[in-house]
């Protein structure tokens, strides 16, 4: 067995790792790389193997940054099988056709040329196939694929390959845990080698039992200053974790008085796929006596872009969820512009903020921004929830990986070198294993 490491080496996006085993080439995610612009130089260069000649794709979950390059792959000759949980096709073709929509945004506004168009993305749909968690695939003579269950979002999955006598378990993103929708990442007790993330290392989330207070207080003092509390979210996962929030919030009391606004039609959608897929959900939710567990009587979507312009003429207090998550495009930079002058206001970011990004900018305490071009003083607070995470963090991967035994090989993946190299020392100090944090290219033979 063979890996090289095509993406998310010592950074956070564009995952992308080839596994060669029993004659066959597999790739584990195809994701975007995601900085200040989408339109990252490294994503238009050629994939640098031969897409054409990868047999599988083995899709973990829909992030873009895990999903984003799949129609590059397709226009540029794959035509193998691709393998995911039936939630996460739905999501991926959801983010895809968004990611797509917010490149051609880019693409006129800065110029340079989008990656792929909706026919590359119809394309590549077609070649996914659903397998579910703990089914077991021989998708090739000598090859298993199993999927288990990551905690990161709904439908996301760890990959675990079987072949050439080895077992390679492939973390994608692992959840944090406990979270309110989804069940704790699956534990496993083999594996020969370990592909790991490492967004969080090093770092120990926020207690996740006072986020809801966290919030509580946060919307409680929009409410009293009479002003407008931004919410840049990522689609999935951390949208549908905030309705919940507010649906307890609300459940609680106080909610005549802000108008909540989901400003995102694809986090709509998405959220419309949460429904579909219950059996995805943690026990705690599908049991609720709440029936509308994302409080979407309450909440006011708006879909179009005249109904989004149409919350700037509302009165305040108001609550607005939208994205990007990051605030590097979508709708929310539209809600900055507007709000971000006006110390009444805040934003609160619950999300991780990559470097690079307008979202890291503003939470490393910058007090003046561009947006569209045109310089912002930053006035309103800036506020963060740390315990949003979808991510585990150091503690979390430390008592994850180990309950594995037989690992011989650590390789740490998406993670910033200084997150990933802490997590790296503590697996090597308290776990005795051999830990590698390998660079872009970087190729290992695993015998
Ligand atoms: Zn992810």
């Amino acid at each position: 067995m063979k890996i090289a490491f095509w993406g998310a080496a010592r950074e956070v996006t564009g995952s992308n790792t080839l596994v060669e085993a029993a004659g066959k080439k597999i790739l584990l995610d195809c994701g975007l790389f995601q900085g200040s612009r989408l339109n990252d130089e490294r994503n238009s260069e050629p994939f640098a193997y031969n897409p054409a000649a990868v047999d599988f794709v083995v899709v973990c979950h829909s992030h873009l940054d895990h999903t984003g390059r799949l129609p590059k792959l397709y226009r540029d000759g794959f035509r193998g099988r691709i393998y995911a949980t039936a939630p996460t096709k739905e999501l991926a073709y959801l983010v895809l056709l968004d990611g797509e929509k917010l490149m051609a945004e880019e693409a006129r506004r800065n110029g340079g040329k989008i990656l792929y168009g909706k026919e590359d993305i119809d394309g590549v749909m077609e070649l996914f196939e659903a397998l579910g968690y703990d089914e077991t695939l021989e998708i090739s003579p000598g090859i298993k694929l199993t999927f288990k269950n990551a905690g990161h979002i709904l439908g996301s999955a760890m990959a675990q390959i079987e072949a050439d006598g080895k077992v390679l378990i492939y973390t994608s993103d692992l959840g944090n845990n406990p979270s309110e929708l989804l069940d704790p990442p699956a534990t496993t007790a083999h594996a020969d080698y370990l592909i790991c993330e490492s967004t969080y290392g090093g770092r120990v989330h926020e207690d996740i039992s006072r986020r809801q207070e966290k919030l509580n207080s946060i919307i409680e003092s929009t409410i009293a200053q009479n002003g407008v509390l931004m919410i840049p979210t990522f689609a999935i996962e951390r949208t549908q974790e905030l309705l919940h929030d507010i649906e307890h919030f609300c459940n609680m009391g106080n909610c005549l008085v802000p108008n909540f606004y989901l400003d995102s039609p694809l986090a709509e959608k998405v959220t419309a796929v949460f429904e579909k897929y219950p059996e995805f959900l943690n026990g705690k939710v599908r049991t609720s006596h709440d029936k509308d567990i994302f409080g979407l009587e309450r909440i006011i979507m708006t879909s179009t872009a005249r109904e989004s312009q149409q919350i700037d003429g509302a009165p305040s207090p108001k609550v607005i969820i939208a994205g990007s998550g990051m605030l590097n495009g979508g709708r929310i930079l539209f809600h900055l512009q507007r709000y971000i002058g006006d110390p009444k206001n805040t934003l609160l970011i619950v999300g991780y903020q990559a470097a690079g990004t307008l979202g890291r900018r503003l939470l490393d305490g910058e007090k003046e921004v561009k947006i569209f071009g045109k310089t912002y003083k930053v006035e309103a607070r800036v506020l963060a929830i740390g315990s949003y995470s979808a991510h585990a963090d150091n503690p979390q991967i430390l008592a994850w990986v180990a309950k594995i035994s037989g690992i011989q090989k650590v390789f740490l993946v998406h993670g910033e070198s200084s997150q990933a190299t802490i997590l790296a020392r503590d697996l090597a100090d308290k776990l005795n294993l051999t830990v590698l944090m390998p660079q872009i290219g970087e190729e290992y033979l695993l015998n």
